[in-house]
């Protein structure tokens, strides 16, 4: 009898202690959390930092946040020159986790940033009194947005099970499973998004910032030229001229604003111009967080893309 207890006291801690060994896990922005998300599937969940319609281009980390980060064990994120907020809180706050860094997903290739995104012909002014928010000292100018293009959705599911399954081998087979799942979802897709967006491929349009680079090859679309380069520089009265200028003399279908950023500006853009206003919503603002976010995302830019291109 006194080997029975011991052993119970052992089999039950033991128990407790592999439940407790499903890593602590959170993820950047709404993209990269509903990918993390798919491949945790039933075991866990992951902690999401931008909630809400904030954007992970202007955001500022909030005391739960940082609570958030010091407990993870692993944190995903896109990478240097799209969470701004995250570079310097990143290396003080996440000092237990493993930071995974998804624009280093192997197969992921990064586009260099466009200076002529948004059109070529920029006020001097302003081109030189703004920074791009996308390009810092120290990195090269690599274009952020790479998840708009779902066969890099998929390099990112392998990428998130693997660090997954190193942290976590108990539950190898679930995150194997779920990523299989996801990616053979993913390619399914773009597929779709293929076939509904091909009647509009040729029709040009103007977005609001540079970030569609990676869903526009894709998918073969026409972007006439974006208003900003990234949001966290706004035009001046200067720059929204020069592209009211621009618009007079192009063939541009629609207009794009973002559910976070002042649709004012584009209303002011195409005023006068043959152009209509659209919105597209490349970070998933709008959208309820979860598994099921990123094909809301991605059909959610279709779906507005046909609605303002289809008849032009
Ligand atoms: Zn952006």
């Amino acid at each position: 009898m006194k080997v029975v207890f011991p052993l119970c006291l052992a089999a039950s801690l033991f128990a407790g202690a592999a439940l407790a060994e499903v890593p602590r896990v959170a993820a950047t922005t709404k993209p990269v959390h509903a990918l993390v998300a798919a491949v945790m599937g039933e075991v866990g969940e992951p902690t999401l930092i931008v909630r809400g319609s904030a954007s992970p281009h202007t955001y500022s980390l909030r005391p739960s946040d940082a609570g958030a980060l010091q407990q993870a064990d692993i944190v995903f994120w896109t990478g240097p020159g799209m969470e701004l907020f995250l570079e310097a809180a990143l290396a003080a706050l996440a000092v237990k986790a493993q930071v995974v860094e998804l624009a280093e997903s192997p197969g992921i290739a990064l586009l260099p940033l466009r200076e002529g995104g948004a059109f070529e012909a920029h006020d001097e002014g302003e081109a030189h009194a703004h920074e791009h928010g996308h390009e810092h000292e120290g990195h090269e100018a690599r274009d952020m947005h790479y998840w708009l293009d779902p066969a890099n959705a998929a390099h990112m599911v392998e990428a998130i099970a693997a660090t997954l399954v190193a942290a976590d081998p108990e539950h190898a087979a679930s995150y194997e499973a779920n990523a299989a799942a996801e990616i053979a979802a993913l390619g399914a897709l773009g597929e779709a998004i293929e076939v509904q967006l091909a009647p509009v491929r040729a029709v040009p349009f103007v977005v609001f910032h540079d970030a569609y680079q990676y869903f526009e090859r894709r998918f073969g679309l026409n972007v006439a030229g974006s208003i900003t380069v990234t949001p966290d520089s706004l035009p001046g009265a200067a720059r929204i001229a020069e592209i009211r200028a621009r618009l007079a003399g192009e063939p541009v279908a629609c207009v794009f604003a973002e559910p976070q950023f002042e649709p004012a500006i584009v209303n002011t853009v195409i005023e006068g111009s043959a152009a209509r206003a659209g919105t597209l919503d490349p970070e998933g603002a709008t959208l309820e967080p979860g598994p099921g976010l990123y094909a809301a995302l991605l059909r959610g830019l279709a779906d507005s893309l046909v609605d303002c291109l289809d008849g032009h």
